[in-house]
């Protein structure tokens, strides 16, 4: 089998939304009209985002799944996406469960594959992802407030977690243990939650690389600081509910700095809680309040009794010494 018969055979199917598709030179997108596209690209590289025996379906899943969820933080909807692949070998079994993993997510959000780029290389996957948006109403990272509320949806901590017992760092009971990898390999995209967000929430981010971490990033282009409450964590780590319970200073690690999570972070002023709380509601996904956004900038994690903790987080940077 050649690159063009694995193009044709496991990523090319008929065009729907595309009017010009897989196998021309350019895929041809047609936005409906006045709407913004929203952009957004990731690369994934063995060793580095995923190990080399990762179960290809999974893979094919997880690499839409988080540039679904930058069309999510931006409240776009999605579109389109292309696919490039840089493979050390052709293995048949390997393409079909990861074209399966991919398809299945890319229906359920009906975003069409609509190109790429495939060679041979150490293994290595770029997703270029297309949605649309009503101009002007993208969420950024840009617009949080003093006095806005802090807000997280789902769950945080477990992938993490998942990645520790892993690991070896910590040992736990076989259902607990499949939830967390289950949060690992099969992140939910928050699309549905970011659009409903339009016009609501002043700020998004989605949190791939743990919340305080990743919220720096809105403080900074806001230019506000922000207080966490620090025992909202017990109630984020969904392996709480399965009866694991961490000591404070794994479970604030889980939790707050975890990675891998791929929920919204996202600001709104106090007016809008009701608001807030319907978008959670009709999109079925959990939605919490965690802090607020101050003038002071930094990021302070509070106590019960409202005492900053010493502890520093950081998120994860591919570059950091
Ligand atoms: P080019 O010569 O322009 O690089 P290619 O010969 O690489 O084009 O690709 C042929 C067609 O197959 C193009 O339409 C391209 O978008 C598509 N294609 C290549 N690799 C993939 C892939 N992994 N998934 C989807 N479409 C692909
Ligand atoms: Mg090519």
């Amino acid at each position: 089998m050649g690159e063009f018969d694995l193009i044709a055979r496991y990523f090319t199917r008929p065009a729907r939304r595309s009017p010009l598709g897989v196998g021309d030179d350019c895929a041809l997108l047609a936005p409906r009209p006045g709407m913004q596209l929203a952009v957004s690209t990731d690369l994934l590289v063995e060793g580095r985002h995923f190990l080399a025996n990762v179960d290809p379906r999974t893979l094919g899943h997880k690499c839409l799944a988080v540039n679904l969820s930058d069309l999510a933080a931006c409240g776009a909807q999605p579109l389109a996406f292309t696919l490039s692949l840089a493979l050390p070998r052709i293995d048949e079994p390997w393409l079909a469960a990861f074209a399966q993993g991919l398809f299945a997510l890319a229906d359920r959000f009906d975003c069409e594959l609509v190109g790429g780029d495939t060679t041979g290389g150490p293994l290595a996957i770029n997703i270029t992802i297309f949605g649309e948006v009503p101009p002007g109403q993208a969420l950024l990272r840009s617009g949080a407030r003093p006095g806005d509320d802090l807000w997280v949806s789902g769950t945080l901590g477990d992938a993490r977690l998942a990645l520790e017992a892993s690991r070896g760092h910590v040992a736990l009971p076989q259902e607990v243990l499949a939830a967390a990898r289950a949060r690992m390999d099969s992140p939910e995209p928050r699309v549905a939650l970011g659009m409903a967000l339009r016009g609501i929430a002043t700020a998004a981010i989605d949190v791939s690389d743990g919340l305080l971490g990743d919220l720096a990033h809105v403080l900074e282009r806001s230019g506000v600081g922000a207080t966490v409450q620090a025992d909202c964590a017990a109630d984020l780590l969904a392996a709480g509910s399965a009866g694991f319970a961490p000591a404070p200073e794994l479970l604030h690690e889980l939790v707050f700095a975890g990675g891998d999570d791929y929920e919204l972070a996202f600001t709104a002023p106090p007016s809008r809680r009701q608001e807030v709380g319907a978008a959670g509601a009709s999109t079925a996904t959990r939605v919490t309040r965690i802090g607020s956004i101050v003038a002071d900038p930094g990021l302070r994690l509070l106590d019960a009794q409202g005492k900053a903790l010493a502890r520093r987080f950081q998120g994860f940077d591919h570059f950091r010494p």
